[in-house]
């Protein structure tokens, strides 16, 4: 039985572990290196600490074979988050006279991202997730940049379906997977050129460390995202690297839990009157979901949905016991929060970004439906 046959939890232990040897642990400790000893010729692939690092080495097999288990040929280049990520791929690919398609209701820093590519001399066009909208607005592009489910709405949009419409344009297609991580969805099987996430988030999953990669099967393109971090040295700690290597061994047992704590959170928000808005992939009634089914083998641990107002939410998120009121998602604590203060995405003032942690869903179930009943109390 090779490898591609494994279940997601045998290869998520085994990912990127070197070859046994007496008397080293199965996982080598990170290894703290600006330099390497080097005499005579400077050959790879340990020179210089900025370049390679092996602690790095290890993690990009292990991310590797969760992208695209079975095929050796996938190149993994981590980062030290997921803007590095992301921007290693559009400031690599792209030149002065191009045109990028943006989604326009993707991560907020994207919004960053446009001005800096539109000074930079790069045409930036966006459309929504949803509906497929970004495929309007192809012509004549050089790389299209999906998000999907994208943060905060989750809205999911049909990734086959684009990256043909894209690759007939001549345009190469990224996908920013942050949300879904490699056991929710695969981008580089359903036909993407890049796979790109924040490993800050579920793929991690602790809340303790920024990292990001990207993953791609064509080695001129990998080529360009690795030399675009030499160049800017947006490089990850190898303590960061030693400690995402070693949480993504329970990434498999996290996200079963996680996901099925955010499918039970859903269901139960789904039965209140003074819930609107509420959106998760996973519930079979969600405009997204037929579209999710069809690429994803797992909805994630995001839900996201409105309350009456402004008022309300923070009444809610002040009421919650088991959840913390913080940014970011995908950690093993809950953490939920009004969307709207930071005043970047179009949403409305009562709108919450769920993130449901490793809790007993019981326990977290119970906790929001005491917290509503509290924010209902005027
Ligand atoms: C958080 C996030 C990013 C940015 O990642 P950092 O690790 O914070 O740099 C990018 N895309 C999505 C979808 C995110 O949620």
């Amino acid at each position: 039985m090779g490898a591609q046959d494994w279940g997601d939890g045998t290869r998520a232990v085994r990912a990127g572990l070197p070859e046994p040897r007496k008397y080293e642990p199965p996982l080598p400790g990170p290894v703290f290196a600006a330099h390497y000893h080097l005499p005579g010729e400077p050959t790879g692939p340990y020179t210089y600490g900025r370049d390679e690092n092996p602690t790095w080495t290890h993690l990009e097999r292990a991310i590797g074979e969760l992208e695209a288990p079975g095929d050796d040929t996938v190149d993994t280049v981590v980062f030290a988050s997921g803007m590095a990520a992301i921007s290693a791929v559009l400031f690599s690919q792209l030149r002065a006279g191009d045109v990028a398609v943006l989604p326009d209701d993707g991560y907020q820093a994207l919004a960053l991202v446009r001005e800096q590519l539109e000074a930079y001399g790069i045409e930036v066009r966006t459309a929504p997730t949803g509906g497929d909208a970004q495929l309007a607005v192809l012509d004549g592009a050089a790389l299209l940049w999906i998000e999907t489910p994208s943060n905060p709405g989750l809205d999911v949009c049909d990734v086959r379906r684009l990256v043909a419409a894209a690759h007939a344009a001549g345009a190469l297609v990224a996908v920013d997977n942050t949300l879904a991580t490699p056991l929710g969805q695969r981008p580089l099987e359903l036909g993407a050129d890049f796979s790109v996430a924040s490993d800050t988030k579920g793929m991690t999953g602790h809340g303790d460390l920024l990292l990001g990669h990207v993953s791609c099967r064509d080695t001129r393109l990998a080529a360009g995202v690795r030399r675009w971090r030499k160049i800017v040295g947006a490089i990850p700690g190898p303590m960061e690297a030693w400690l995402a290597h070693r949480s993504l061994a329970t990434l498999p047992l996290r996200i079963e839990r996680q996901c099925a704590g955010a499918l039970a959170l859903a269901e139960a928000l789904a039965r209140r009157d003074d819930v609107t808005g509420l959106r998760y992939p996973g519930l079979p009634d969600d405009p997204s979901h037929a579209v999710a089914a069809g690429q994803m083998r797992r909805f994630g641990s995001v839900v996201s949905f409105v309350l009456a107002d402004r008022e309300s939410a923070e009444r809610f998120l002040d009421a919650l016991t088991l959840v913390d009121d913080a940014t970011s998602f995908g950690g093993v604590r809950s953490t939920a929060e009004r969307r709207g203060r930071w005043g970047g995405d179009a949403v409305p003032e009562g709108f919450i970004r769920f993130s449901v942690g490793a809790e007993d869903p019981d326990d977290l179930v119970a906790d929001v439906l005491h917290a509503l009943d509290v924010a209902a109390r005027t």
